[in-house]
């Protein structure tokens, strides 16, 4: 497996002929989701392929300094899983060779974005799209997967896919849980084990909240769930479509319902789909 730091030594790695490249982007402090998602990628791009792991902490989507400076950084056991599971090759490029200190172009999203976690973390999707199309750009990837587990991330890479005609297939990953139910997240290890010990009561909520007939219902439920416990904080909780992140109407079409919860200074995100009725 080949590690590089620099976009130079990177395509020297990228194969002149036409193959598969699957990309997989992370920030690193790689977890078993992680694993799974880059197993995925192995099985797209077949043995003649090429997988490449980005592991990079992208400073421009980060709307708080201090999140930034505390986003946990594990580049040994990162590169350990990433050669158990199959990698061919990660990038690891530092700050200064991914943005020059006068940069002055990013790509803007203006409408899924202001929906949910975007309304809150003002630019923060712009910056996540700007480091994807780079990478897109750099890797020369034909695919990348993206976990669902940040739902509407997902949906606004398609939506960029779609809008700036990147030739680059999306594939989306299930969300991968912890036993009790958590989604997994590199976040989950700043819980303190009371609020761990709480959180898997997000998911519970979801779940329940999904089984009710109305929409009212729905959030109301996941709501009182969720606002029993004196440790979890809701920052929203809205049920929404899963094509445009707008509000629902009626529970006539497929639905998610996505909530963001502070624990302390954790911020948690999760989701589940709502069925048609
Ligand atoms: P991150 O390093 O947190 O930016 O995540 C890198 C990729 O892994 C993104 O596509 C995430 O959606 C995905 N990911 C992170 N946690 C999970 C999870 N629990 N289940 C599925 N995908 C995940």
């Amino acid at each position: 497996m080949w590690i590089v730091e620099t976009k130079a030594a990177l395509r020297g790695k990228i194969p002149t002929a036409f193959h598969p490249i699957v990309l997989v982007p992370t920030m690193g402090a790689l977890h078993p989701a992680h694993a799974s998602l880059i197993r995925m990628a192995r099985k797209e791009a077949g043995p003649r392929g090429v997988v490449i792991v980005s592991i990079f902490v992208n400073p421009i989507q980060f709307d708080r300094p201090q999140d930034l400076k505390s986003y946990p950084r594990t580049r040994k056991s990162d590169l350990a899983i990433c050669l158990a599971e199959g990698a061919d090759g990660v990038f690891l490029p530092t700050v200064n060779e991914m943005y020059e200190e006068d940069r002055s172009i990013i790509i803007s999203e203006s409408s899924l974005s202001e929906h949910l976690c975007g309304a809150t973390r003002p630019g923060h999707f712009d910056g996540v799209c700007t480091v994807v199309a780079k990478l897109f750009l750099l890797t020369r990837c034909t695919a990348a997967v993206f976990g669902e587990k940040d739902f509407q991330q997902l949906a606004i890479i398609l939506r960029m896919v779609r809008d700036l005609d990147f030739p680059v297939e999306i594939i989306p990953h299930p969300t991968i849980r912890e036993s009790d139910g958590l989604a997994m997240s590199s976040r989950n290890a700043r819980l303190t084990p009371e609020q761990r010990a709480d959180a898997p009561r997000i998911w519970q909520a979801l779940l329940e909240a999904s089984r009710q007939p109305g929409i009212e219902g729905m959030l109301r439920t996941a709501r009182v769930m969720i606002e029993d416990s004196t440790l979890a904080t809701i920052e929203y909780l809205e049920l929404v479509y899963g094509h445009d992140l707008r509000p629902l109407r009626n529970l006539s079409t497929p639905a998610i319902l996505a909530c963001a919860v502070k624990y302390g200074s954790v911020r948690l995100i999760d989701h589940i789909r709502t069925l048609p009725r």
